[in-house]
């Protein structure tokens, strides 16, 4: 059984940055491994603070998923992961 900390909570930040929609800014206070932080809107900078669960699955799953309540997209509207479109070896 292993516990995320903040430490945790800063790479995994790091590691879905990239492509996402709502990321978190900060992290607003955290009991256990319920958290409240603010989000930021990868589109438009719309800031939104929100609560989170500490795990690898809402890192991995659920902030992806949010939805911008400033311009209504989320990861998955344009999201273009780097790499799938022409093949390293395609000639475009
Ligand atoms: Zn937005």
């Amino acid at each position: 059984m292993s516990f995320l900390t903040i430490g945790d909570l800063g790479l995994a930040y790091c590691h879905f940055k990239e492509g996402e929609s709502m990321k978190i800014k900060r992290i607003i206070s955290q009991h256990r491994r319920d958290f409240t932080a603010m989000y930021e809107c990868e589109h438009c900078g719309h800031e939104d603070q929100g609560s989170g669960y500490d795990d690898s699955h809402f890192h991995k799953n659920v902030i992806p998923q949010m939805k911008c309540k400033e311009c209504g997209k989320t990861a998955g509207d344009d999201y273009r992961p780097l790499g799938t479109k022409y093949s390293a070896s395609a000639v475009v």
